[in-house]
């Protein structure tokens, strides 16, 4: 089973994910967790290189291509050998937020970016999408209320994360079968009440 966490930032993905993880480790599910951008060395490089720049340093097709090679390699080193030993992946982001990020937000167009993760990803897809939608104004509030600085992206102007969050809905009314949305303003534990809910019926399957 391949489950990714999809959505803004500040949408809870990570919190939601730790939660998730150690409801694996307490029933003994075989799993590895792991991230986009990133997720291998050569890749947690490229995440590096893009994020460290400022805003207007990063041609948004090099961004979207560094990303896209990025997932490649997190593909084939990492998230197929884990689904082909029988280990479930937990991955924070995956093509949709190149989709929404680059595509939408960065307005290089959603098709293209799509495209070309097909390419980088061989066309794997998760089993399980868990999109996080949360609006713009609360999710700022809750990265404002976190420890550290933000990066070029996450402190763009709300009219940005809106088109991300149109985006990434889009994307998951194409395939509702795929995904679960949830309203991401709830309390932690209702939302990952939900989540184990239909991750129960990927282990069963
Ligand atoms: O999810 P995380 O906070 O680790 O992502 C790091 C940064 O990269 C964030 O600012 C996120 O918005 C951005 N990002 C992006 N395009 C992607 C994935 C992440 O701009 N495809
Ligand atoms: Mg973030």
């Amino acid at each position: 089973g391949f489950i990714a966490f999809e959505g803004g930032d500040g949408a809870g993905k990570t919190t939601q994910l730790s939660l998730l993880e150690s409801w694996f480790v307490e029933r003994g599910v075989p799993y590895e967790r792991t991230r986009e951008p990133g997720g291998t060395p050569i890749g947690e490089r490229i995440r590096s290189l893009v994020l460290e720049h400022g805003q207007g340093e990063v041609d948004p097709r090099t961004e979207a291509l560094l990303f896209a090679a990025s997932r490649a390699a997190h593909v084939v080193q990492r998230i197929r050998p884990a689904l082909e030993s029988g280990r479930f992946v937990l991955c924070d982001r995956y093509v949709d937020s190149s989709v929404a990020y680059q595509g939408e937000g960065r307005q290089i167009g959603t098709e293209a970016v799509a495209d070309v993760n097909v390419f980088a990803t061989g066309g794997l897809q998760p089993d399980l999408t868990v999109l996080l939608d949360l609006e713009p104004a609360a999710a700022r509030a809750r990265r404002e209320g976190r420890e550290g600085t933000s990066d070029r992206i996450e402190s763009a102007e709300d009219a940005f994360h809106e088109r991300l969050r149109a985006a990434f809905l889009a994307r998951a009314e194409a395939e509702p079968e795929r995904y679960l949305v949830l309203a991401a303003d709830g309390a932690p534990e209702g939302l990952q009440k939900q989540i184990r809910a239909r991750v129960e019926e990927l282990l069963s399957a």
